[in-house]
């Protein structure tokens, strides 16, 4: 159970810094490296990500020491520009934290961003070993387990969140919201600070891809895998600030005023000057706290290249000038403002010596000052003053809780915060310290590694009840024109096609569907129009070959595209100069009006550069080259593709207004069916099989071709 762990996030337990010309490696500081490095210390393993700067050549991160190995991921300034400052801290961190309007979108920060995600999954990817649980971290990373899965299929992986994920209606707005989705899912498991944000993630991937999900359960249909999605609320480590906090001792000077404190990194999202206004709104409506009371606020410098950061800091020295000015007597200032960090023994004594913590972000994930201050209160209880809009107050709720958007009413909580009676100081905060005492960071870690090491419960199959939510209004009381793709769809994809055989129940139930007066069944397929209507000999089926370059069907006049003659010469001159380049276990399949390269059976590692050359050489010939499941199609360029043949077949049997006579379904598995998706859009309902990897425009998701049968066989019964 205790076996190695690698973890993977942005930043290392060490950081280095070169003073005058000297590597100096120092331990980060945070809770969360606290918190790992003892669990990769007892159980071994490695921690893969960047330094923070360049190693010369020469240079080692490493120290013989070191309990586990640190496994360095380097970056360019252009990728550190690119990916860190730009995607990740100026694109996902304000879009995900709800900012919109502080988000930049540009491409080319988006595609370095995922080559630099790539890198770091390829660095975590070395050596791996069966059942070791490879944990991802942050918003920097939100593709590398895609990148992970990819080379190792077998990983178990493991994602958590440290911020907030947003919204559908903001989410969407994300040109490369789908891929970040791709990206997380490749996870076994994806954790969040608090349930808000599991079920924001549920809702943006059952709407952006289409996918089955049980909201209840935080499960992910994800073809044949299952993916749990879960919210794990992050401790701290409690007795640390405890005992720093019995241990530091006071500052006399500050002791005799009493003071407000708050503690942030200079972030818009703090909501800086929002707490600013609102304490100038309590000296106005409560004069008996001037020359008493005092806001400390430790402002600790962040991303200060970046426009936004500066403007806001100009913005908080400006404020706090103007309130002083306003309400400073001789011997007091209502605001000290301190812009820099201070050292934990510091922070402690701060923590324990504030009679009020006013953490009142606009937007946080968690807030971990929130927690520190309750685990600071060794003496006297003091009270904390947090947001609704903070993670921590989902579990924190005996805090006094304030909308830190609603200035007067903020300043009031201040109020009654100043003046709370002991009793109530201290049944607040005695509860408070209890659960962070008990949901401390080292439970955090074991109780996420814990669910990541056990597979997710399926989800449970589609049932009758799904298709009728789906489906029975749609249908009721229609003619059906029901198309189906062939492999993938009707039959498990196979190593070669001539193995993908019919199976009986499968076939029983396209036959119960084609027996249907009120039913007219096309399988529509890219192969040869003959091979298909061998696969599956069911009377009454109509047979669209070559992707619908040839139909034949009850009631319909048979069709082959009238280019088609002119390009089948072609195509087999075509072909043995693309055997000729075949490597082993590649193979060439003629289909009279095209034709396909297989490579499914070729080494691995050679799939993709084969691919390309194939694509070539089938382009030059000027044919389309199409890529399917591990195989490349040439294909006319004739712009006929499933899409017009699903067209062409609805209205030569249907009249030009099909659409207000039957109603239409159309299930496959592979990108040549995204054509008859995008046609259909609006106008049918459409399922795309398989994982949810691939992008598509169909309405609906179904995992395998057991999901295919359990619709055929919902559509053969429905009334
Ligand atoms: N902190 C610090 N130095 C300081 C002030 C604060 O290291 O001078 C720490 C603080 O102890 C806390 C963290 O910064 O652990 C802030 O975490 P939080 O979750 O509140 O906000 P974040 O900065 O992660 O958005």
């Amino acid at each position: 159970m205790d076996g190695p762990i690698r973890i993977v996030s942005n930043r290392l337990p060490v950081t280095l810094q070169r003073v005058s010309g000297v590597l100096e490696r120092k331990r980060s500081s945070g809770g969360l490296v606290s918190a790992l490095e003892p669990v990769l210390t007892r159980r071994g393993g490695r921690w893969i990500g960047w330094p923070g700067l360049k190693l010369q050549p020469g240079e080692s991160l490493s120290d013989a020491d070191d309990p586990f190995e640190i496994v360095p991921v380097e970056l360019s300034t252009n990728e550190v520009n690119r990916y860190y400052h730009g995607f990740s801290n100026a694109t996902l961190w304000p879009l995900f934290h709800c900012f919109p309007s502080h988000a930049r979108f540009e491409h080319r920060d988006w595609q370095v961003y995922d080559q630099v995600n790539a890198r770091f999954a390829e660095r975590a990817a070395e050596d791996t070993h069966d059942q070791e649980v490879i944990w991802i971290h942050d918003y920097q990373l939100t593709t590398a387990p895609l990148h992970l899965r990819r080379r190792v299929p077998e990983a178990r992986i493991a994602f958590f969140l440290h911020i907030p994920f947003p919204p559908h209606d903001v989410f969407r707005m994300l040109p490369w919201n789908r891929d970040v989705l791709h990206g997380l899912l490749a996870a076994d498991l994806i954790g969040f600070h608090v349930r808000g944000y599991a079920q924001n993630f549920l809702d943006c991937v059952q709407r952006v891809l289409s996918a089955r999900v049980d909201l209840r359960s935080g499960l992910i249909e994800h073809g044949d895998r299952t993916v749990q999605v879960a919210a794990f609320p992050i401790g701290i480590d409690y007795q640390g600030f405890e005992q720093r906090a019995t241990n530091t001792p006071s500052d006399s000077e500050l002791r005799r005023q009493r003071i407000v404190l708050g503690v942030d990194r200079l972030d818009y999202t703090k909501g800086i000057p929002h707490r600013l206004r609102a304490f100038e709104r309590l000296l106005e409506l409560h004069p008996e706290h001037r020359e008493d009371v005092v806001l400390l606020q430790v402002a600790v410098p962040s991303r200060d290249q970046v426009a936004e950061y500066q403007e806001l800091k100009r913005e908080i020295d400006e404020l706090v000038g103007r309130i002083n000015g306003r309400f400073a007597t001789a011997t007091w200032s209502p605001i000290r403002y301190l812009y820099r960090s201070v050292s934990q023994s510091r922070l402690s004594a701060l923590y324990r010596d504030a009679d009020v913590a006013l953490v009142t972000p606009i937007r946080d994930g968690m807030n971990l000052v929130a927690k520190e201050y309750v685990a600071s209160q060794v003496g006297d209880p003091g009270v904390l003053v947090l947001s609704q809009l903070a993670g921590a107050s989902e579990t924190m709720r005996e805090a006094v809780i304030v909308n830190p958007l609603d200035r007067d009413g903020t300043a009031e909580s201040i109020h009654r915060a100043l003046t709370m009676e002991e009793p109530e100081r201290r049944s607040r905060m005695v509860a408070l310290q209890r659960r962070e005492r008990e949901h401390n960071v080292d439970q955090w870690v074991e109780g996420f590694l814990t669910a990541a090491r056990t597979a997710a419960v399926k989800l449970a199959p589609v049932t009758d009840g799904d298709f009728e939510a789906w489906l029975g209004g749609f249908v009721a009381d229609h003619r059906l024109a029901l198309f189906l793709d062939y492999d993938g769809t009707l039959t498990p994809l196979r190593r070669h096609p001539s193995e993908a055989v019919l199976g009986p129940s499968m076939r029983a139930a396209v036959e119960a569907c084609a027996a249907r007066e009120d039913t007219d069944v096309t399988l529509i397929s890219g192969r040869a129009l003959s091979d298909i209507e061998k696969l599956v000999p069911v009377p009454g089926v109509t047979f669209a070959g070559n992707h619908g370059l040839e139909i034949l069907g009850p009631d319909l006049a048979p069709f082959r595209h009238d280019d088609v003659a002119y390009y089948v010469g072609r195509l087999e001159k075509l072909a043995p100069r693309l055997e000729q380049v075949c490597i082993e276990g590649a193979w060439v399949e003629e289909k009279g009006a095209s034709l396909t390269v297989h490579y499914r059976e070729a080494d691995e590692a050679q799939h993709e550069q084969f691919a390309q050359e194939i694509r070539a050489l089938i382009q030059r010939a000027g044919f389309q080259a199409r890529n399917a499941h591990c195989a490349v199609e040439a294909r006319p360029p004739i712009g006929w593709d499933k899409g017009h043949a699903v067209l062409h077949i609805l209205r030569a049997r249907y009249g030009p207004a099909w659409s207000e006579s039957v109603r239409t379904v159309y299930a496959g598995d592979d990108h040549t069916d995204e054509d008859a998706f995008r046609v259909l859009r609006g106008l049918g309902i459409t399922f795309r099989i398989g994982p949810l990897d691939e992008q598509t425009s169909a309405l609906r998701r179904l995992p395998n071709v057991d999901g295919v049968q359990a619709l055929l066989e919902w559509l053969a019964r429905r009334p």
